[in-house]
């Protein structure tokens, strides 16, 4: 054993901040639409969403019952404002919100539904399970 060994590898320093500066930059691009979920509209939205599917969507698909907490746009809203107010939402428990799962071809049939909140797919467990 020589007296160096126990050096930690110099990983870090100008490479770690270069990247903090990237996500920096980032951040300035996602500020703006940060504050629309403090929207009024958005709140409304988000109560509506999680109201009207309190279960996770996803999990659901999967056969497992989990209390949804988060409204999610169904097509990423990109700073897009009519996206953001008028686009269709998901509700996901924030573990599914956070997995990075390709939605659709996920679950392997269609996203969306009718007027009254059912998914427009037959097949689509939803329909499937009788609800109590
Ligand atoms: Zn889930």
């Amino acid at each position: 054993m020589k007296a160096g060994d126990h050096r930690k590898p110099s990983s870090g320093g100008i490479q770690k901040h270069e990247r903090d500066q990237r996500h920096d930059a980032k951040r300035r691009v996602e500020k703006q639409s940060r504050g629309w979920y403090k929207s009024k509209l958005w709140l409304a939205r988000r109560e509506e969403q999680l109201s009207s599917e309190p279960l996770c969507r996803r999990c659901k698909a999967r056969g497992r019952i989990a209390a949804a907490n988060t409204a999610n746009h169904i097509i990423p809203n990109k700073e897009n404002w009519t996206l953001f107010a008028t686009g269709e939402l998901e509700s996901l428990c924030e573990a599914c919100h956070n997995s990075p799962v390709q939605r659709e071809e996920a679950r392997g049939y269609p996203i969306g539904c009718d007027a009254s909140g059912r998914p427009i797919d037959p097949s689509h467990p939803w329909n499937l399970t009788p609800r109590t």
